[in-house]
């Protein structure tokens, strides 16, 4: 069970944190997470103390990737996730090189000097070549390309990263076997996505890994379990987010009995944010758009408790209802340059700004790959 934190073990705790990376034990940082919704003063502390520590880590600004979401269908039959193999009430879309292509341009006539690809799970070799393809078309643009397209071979990453992307998320969803075991089918294996985590370090590129939280059955102590994972791998990059269930899939009914709440989840997923840029420091960690689902302003208070990256979605209006991982996904009828402004709008409510024409790379990547100083 997490203890609760008197104000002065708050302040111990936090200055700890904050003077070194990766020095909390993993009970202190469970005691962190499980600061509960309506303890505000403690809630405060803790995220303007990640805050602190994004803006001397990451410095001012907020790291901008425009998301095209490029298909939902999907080989996996993960049991929390909307566009799951078994979820026959979803037509299938999958967007065309050109699309993606435009899309590309999208992003960089909008100052995004990065793009995420993300979309279900597909492997084969004509997915792999068709990948490769688009990364080839979109290279002259000279943006951060990341990927988000789940497991494939040492091969298949090794190649895509040949073409031209630098980034891949793969969220390895939780750390514990045996919790990852109950929200998949046997088929899926938690072994093969951390060797897939390992590949794609062996290739290059700057590796994002994270987790959902409050799912049915875990406690703080797992996620302050992930938290130290994200440590081992030695994760570049985060992307976490509240678990938001689905309707049409397995776990609703079960999250329905376990009862999470929105603003217990909410904050919960705040506190991820800020208990991971305290034991890390240095890693870009985005403000999820489940966040955004659960409150209105729930990005940017992501931003206020340490997330430094926004990932504005630019796929096109008429495809985004195909992309729900989640019930309430937000944004469903914005284009792109709207949801620009928006964010501009709301980052400014709270003193940020993005930081259009750089593609702001992991400070952590570039402190792991330069060189040594001559001895
Ligand atoms: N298939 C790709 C990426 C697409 S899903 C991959 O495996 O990497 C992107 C992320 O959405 C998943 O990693 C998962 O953490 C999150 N997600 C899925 N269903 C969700 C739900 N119901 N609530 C919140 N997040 C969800």
């Amino acid at each position: 069970m997490a203890r609760r934190l008197t104000p002065s073990d708050l302040q111990t705790l936090l200055d700890r944190a904050a003077a070194a990376p990766r020095v909390l034990a993993a009970d202190d940082l469970a005691d962190l997470l499980a600061i509960p919704a309506g303890d505000d003063e403690a809630l405060r502390t803790l995220h303007a103390a990640a805050r602190a520590v994004k803006l001397r880590c990451c410095g001012r600004g907020i790291a901008m990737r425009g998301l095209v979401e490029a298909g939902n269908a999907c080989a996996k039959d993960c049991y929390y996730c909307g566009i799951r193999r078994s979820n026959a009430a979803l037509a299938r879309y999958a967007l065309d090189a050109e699309e993606i292509v435009r899309l590309a341009h999208v992003a960089a006539d909008l100052g995004y000097a990065s793009l995420v690809i993300q979309s279900g799970e597909t492997e084969s070799p004509a997915h792999t070549a068709f990948i490769e393809d688009v990364l080839r078309r979109i290279a002259p643009l000279d943006l951060g390309v990341t990927l988000s397209l789940g497991e494939q071979t040492e091969e298949t990453y090794r190649r895509w990263r040949a073409a031209g992307a630098t980034r891949y998320l793969l969220r390895i969803e939780t750390s514990s076997p045996a919790l990852y075991a109950k929200l998949h089918p046997p088929t899926h294996s938690w072994e093969r996505r951390v060797e897939c985590l390992r590949a794609l370090r062996r290739c290059g590129y700057q590796v994002g890994t994270g987790v959902m939280c409050a799912l049915p059955g875990q406690t703080p102590l797992d996620l302050a379990r992930d938290i130290r994972f994200f440590a081992d791998i030695d994760a570049d990059m985060l992307g976490m987010g509240p678990y938001i269930p689905h309707p049409d899939t397995p776990l609703a009914a079960e999250a329905a009995a376990a009862g999470w709440s929105a603003p217990a989840a909410l904050t919960l997923g705040l506190n991820l944010v800020a208990v991971a840029r305290l034991h890390l420091h240095d890693v870009n960690i985005a403000a999820a758009t489940a966040l955004q689902a659960l409150a209105p302003d729930g990005r940017e208070r992501g931003i206020l408790a340490g997330a430094n990256v926004l990932m504005p979605n630019i796929t096109d209006v008429r495809y985004r209802r195909g992309y729900q991982l989640y019930a309430n996904k937000p944004c469903l009828d914005e284009n792109a340059s709207l949801c620009r402004g928006c964010l501009e709008a709301r980052l400014a409510t709270i003193g940020e700004s993005p930081s259009y024409g750089t593609r702001s790379d992991s400070p952590h990547f570039h402190a792991r790959t330069a060189p040594h100083p001559p001895a």
